[in-house]
């Protein structure tokens, strides 16, 4: 099993350099290879395989950068190629700008290259040295560090991820008739309903930051273009899109994290997230509240501890069917009350988790 933490580090200026060298290496070095890459298949309608060393006598500064870091790079590219000669529909992946606010380069962990020191806080990368590092949590004694992914986000904050492995022996908890599965309903203007009728929604503190985030965005578009004011507000901007993304990544911890420390089995239905915001027309809303993310955090919590994230079809009927008797019936959207001839008058989002229940239940046991 692999297991990522991500900290904050303070390199020093020279530090700094280099690691913005890299950034710039590794950019250059992905749209050199796909460059040839794209000219080669023109050609012949082949991959052409190629390596960064290739590029290191007309670019010297290249042998400046961590060879882990463009050697990944050039992996990276071969997955997204493969992915083209599959599909063709996909296109080749796309050149690397410079403008992008967000960098990263990964390295590897080859012959102890690499060093974690909680003692005197640093942390010691290829080519770099040691780096302050801001360790809030700590690995146990036996993951081992695979690969560590150097960032600077929109603020220029560096960050360092780091991918633990480690052996994992879980014995998968036992499914039997008494199993209880919790179901989730997705909710657009929140998080979810479960079958138990609670309701999760984003926190007010989120709300709020969400708020702001778009004020300062509609200042933003006033401003001109590229003046200093347009920067200032650009790095407020950013700033704010940094504090909401991790507000919600924190939330959405806390959250799976109840639920997997409760059940065993959740149940979910499998929705296309894309195709949801694009079709209902929902918007920002739907894709903001992170409910893709959340389902993913929940998966991977709830295998930790030998339980299962179940996934009901997306065609599944589950707004439709009444929880209580099983019959069909069509409620148009607007309408929050579920009700059926057999007596039954609950809240249509409560309804549709219990019936995810159910099923979930029917396809753990099947
Ligand atoms: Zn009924």
């Amino acid at each position: 099993m692999n297991i990522a933490y991500k900290y904050r580090i303070y390199p020093n200026k020279d530090q700094i350099v280099l690691i913005e060298k890299t950034f710039g290496c590794c950019r250059k070095v992905w749209n050199l290879m796909l460059g040839d890459k794209i000219s080669y298949y023109e050609k012949t309608g082949k991959q052409l395989l190629t390596t960064p060393a290739k590029y290191k006598r007309d670019y010297p500064f290249l042998k400046e950068a961590d060879s882990l870091a463009l050697a990944n790079v050039q992996l990276n590219l071969e997955r997204a190629c493969d992915n083209f000669f599959r599909d063709r529909k996909i296109g080749f992946p796309r050149y690397k700008s410079k403008k992008h606010p967000k960098k990263s380069y990964t390295t590897n962990m080859v012959n102890g290259n690499i060093v974690l020191d909680f003692e005197n806080k640093t942390i010691k990368l290829p080519k770099l040295g040691h780096i302050k590092a801001v360790y809030h949590r700590f690995p146990d004694n036996e993951w081992k560090v695979k690969s560590v992914t150097v960032s600077r986000n929109a603020i220029n904050q560096y960050y360092v991820s780091v991918l633990f492995e480690y052996e994992a022996s879980i014995d998968p908890v036992k499914a039997d008739q008494n199993s209880i599965v919790l179901g989730l309903d997705y909710k657009s203007d929140g998080l979810y309903t479960d079958s138990e009728g609670y309701c999760a929604g984003m926190p007010h503190y989120y709300l709020k930051a969400q708020k702001k985030s778009a004020r300062q965005q509609r200042k933003l578009s006033k401003k001109v273009l590229h003046s200093n004011n347009w920067y200032k507000q650009q790095y407020k901007v950013n700033k704010t899109a940094i504090k909401v993304s991790r507000q919600r990544r924190d939330f959405l911890h806390k959250q799976s994290k109840k639920i997997a420390n409760s059940y065993d089995f959740v149940s979910v239905e499998d929705i296309d997230m894309k195709a949801l915001s694009q079709s209902l027309k929902l918007g920002k809303a739907t894709m903001d509240n992170g409910y893709g993310m959340f389902i993913n955090m929940l998966s991977y919590k709830l295998e930790a501890k030998g339980g299962r994230l179940i996934r009901v079809d997306r065609f599944f009927p589950s707004t439709q069917l009444c929880s209580n008797c099983g019959k069909i019936k069509k409620i148009p959207l607007s309408q929050r009350v579920y009700s059926c001839g057999c007596g039954i008058f609950i809240d249509r989002d409560y309804n549709s988790a219990i019936n995810i229940t159910h099923e979930g239940k029917r396809l753990l046991l099947s």
